[in-house]
């Protein structure tokens, strides 16, 4: 089988790319493990102003115009007249991406794992039938996440990686909550992300500041100090890569995670995948397209890992920083949108 553009992945990012190069009429397939496409260990918040242009707003279970931030000084409540963020169902965002990206004429196989990749084929495997299969394309598109096979083939190195760990506890809550504290979380933060039947309770880590196990641990004791007692709970993690060393290497593209295109600060990236990959896709079209935005994304991701490596650097810096941030954000010094990845 021969496809213009094969795009390993059916993520935000994949399915970006698949249904803005399915509507240029390119022959284009998309190949995903999972049988289902959508479900992903995440917090499912997306920020407004990267959600109003991108996602369909019926999509958004709860949307919240007032952010609570907790630091070891400060309680602070920063209210705006629209929601500043949404928390979306991973799950129905994906089959709703899937459904545009077919729509537009875009192939999606699911349950089809890619195992290696040659010059300009991949082989493949169905896991249901273990049957062995290579596919031929002109483009390849790396959309395969944190652990990218892409990245590798391309013999790029995950460096600079985040730590996310989620429990989806029952619940309906109203309140959003960051809770910064660099003796828990290093230079990352807990969250409370209230969703329409569901509360995302985690932390997020630069692993350089926080391991695995240490993160959990601290994770466990600052939710039972809120209250919530996650032990008989299921934790799910899940690495977020944000070492970017470049997206377009001629006949292959990055995008996503698999490019490193998530903020190292935040762990933001469900909105760096889609417009990566709508941009991937309208540079296949016409190698010529403005390359604007994908600058624009890719300034924005330095600053935030700039702001990541400062706040690595000791303990007391970092809380220093996050005091500061904090206080310019009650202040209205510092808007929220700088803290966001949309461009
Ligand atoms: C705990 C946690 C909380 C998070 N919270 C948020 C949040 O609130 N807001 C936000 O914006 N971001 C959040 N993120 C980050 C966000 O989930 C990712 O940045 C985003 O999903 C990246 O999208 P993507 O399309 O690049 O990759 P992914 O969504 O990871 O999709 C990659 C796809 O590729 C498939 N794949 C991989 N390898 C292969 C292969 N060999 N063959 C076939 N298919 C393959 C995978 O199965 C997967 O479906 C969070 C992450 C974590 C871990």
């Amino acid at each position: 089988m021969h496809v213009h553009t094969l795009i390993i992945g059916a993520g935000p990012g994949g399915l970006a790319c698949a249904r803005t190069l399915a509507e240029k009429k390119i022959s284009t397939l998309v190949l995903e493990r999972k049988k289902i496409i959508g479900p992903k260990v995440c917090a499912g918040g997306i920020t407004w102003s990267g959600l109003i242009s991108r996602v369909p707003e019926e999509l958004a279970e709860k949307s919240f115009p007032i952010q609570h931030i907790r630091t070891p000084w400060q309680k602070v409540r920063i209210a705006e007249q629209t929601p500043i963020i949404a928390t979306v169902n991973r799950e129905k965002l994906g089959q709703q991406m899937a459904r545009q990206a077919m729509e537009a004429g875009a192939i999606i196989r699911t349950g089809v794992i890619v195992r290696t990749i040659k010059k300009r084929a991949v082989l493949v495997q169905d896991r249901t039938s273990g049957k062995n299969e290579e596919i031929s394309f002109d483009y390849l598109v790396g959309a395969d996440g944190s652990s990218s096979l892409v990245r590798r083939h391309l013999g790029l190195p995950s460096r600079r990686l985040g730590i996310g760990i989620n429990y989806q506890i029952p619940g309906n809550l109203k309140q959003m909550e960051w809770h910064l504290n660099n003796r828990l979380f290093g230079n990352g933060y807990a969250w409370i992300f209230p969703h329409s039947d569901t509360v995302s309770i985690g932390a997020y880590a630069d692993k350089e500041t926080r391991g695995p196990t240490e993160l959990k641990t601290s994770l466990l004791s600052w939710a039972a100090s809120q209250g919530f007692e996650l032990d008989n709970h299921r934790a799910r993690a899940e690495y977020i890569n944000y070492d970017f060393q470049g997206w377009n290497f001629g006949h292959t593209f990055l995008i996503g995670d698999a490019a490193g295109l998530a903020s190292g600060l935040t762990g933001e990236g469900i909105y760096p995948a889609i417009v990566s990959g709508e941009q991937a896709a309208l540079t296949i079209v016409d190698q010529n397209h403005n390359r604007n935005i994908m600058d624009r994304l890719i300034g924005k991701h330095d600053q935030h890992s700039r702001m990541v490596k400062l706040s690595a650097k000791n303990g007391f810096l970092n809380s220093l920083l996050a005091e500061l941030v904090t206080l310019g954000l009650r202040s209205g010094m510092v808007k929220f949108n700088k803290l966001e990845m949309a461009v």
